[in-house]
């Protein structure tokens, strides 16, 4: 909920910024006065007004896939930057080691991001795997007797 929250309220910030260009953008470029009663279109027509609204496009979209890329690789749970990238799998040898991917975990434990390298089919979605809140219990699993009751 939270990691939703934080996306919904880059968007809003973004969304408010962008427009409040838009808007400056407007003041700047006042309209032509009218002919008779019909007041000419600006977009399409005045040369700066066009190049001036397609900067801003540019940077509207610019700015969405910021916030999508930014919230692709933020935590789940604490919201931080996911960090130490290890590359899993091989190019040359995929049937031996898997396939190529990156993960990459949260510094406070809270979960780590599979991300596939070899995409064939488009871009297939990142897996987020969260840990247990204690730490050590993965640790101790793997040294515990498998034949020993828990
Ligand atoms: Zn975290």
């Amino acid at each position: 909920m939270r990691y939703w929250a934080y996306f919904a309220a880059k968007l809003v910030a973004a969304g408010a910024l962008l427009y409040g260009l838009l808007l400056s953008l407007s003041w700047m470029w006042p309209p032509a006065p009218p002919v008779f009663t019909y007041i000419p279109p600006r977009f399409g027509y005045d040369l700066g007004f066009t190049l001036a609204v397609l900067v801003w496009f540019l940077l509207c979209s610019g700015t969405l896939y910021l916030i999508v890329w930014d919230q692709r690789y933020r935590c789940r749970v604490c919201l931080r930057r996911l960090r130490m990238p290890v590359e899993t799998g091989s190019w040359s040898r995929m049937l031996q080691f898997g396939l190529p991917r990156i993960e990459y975990i949260c510094t406070y434990g809270h979960g780590t991001l599979r991300e596939d390298e070899f995409q064939i089919s488009g871009l297939a979605n990142a897996e987020w795997t969260p840990h247990s809140d204690d730490m050590w219990e993965e640790l101790c699993a793997s040294s515990k007797d498998p034949g020993e009751p828990t």
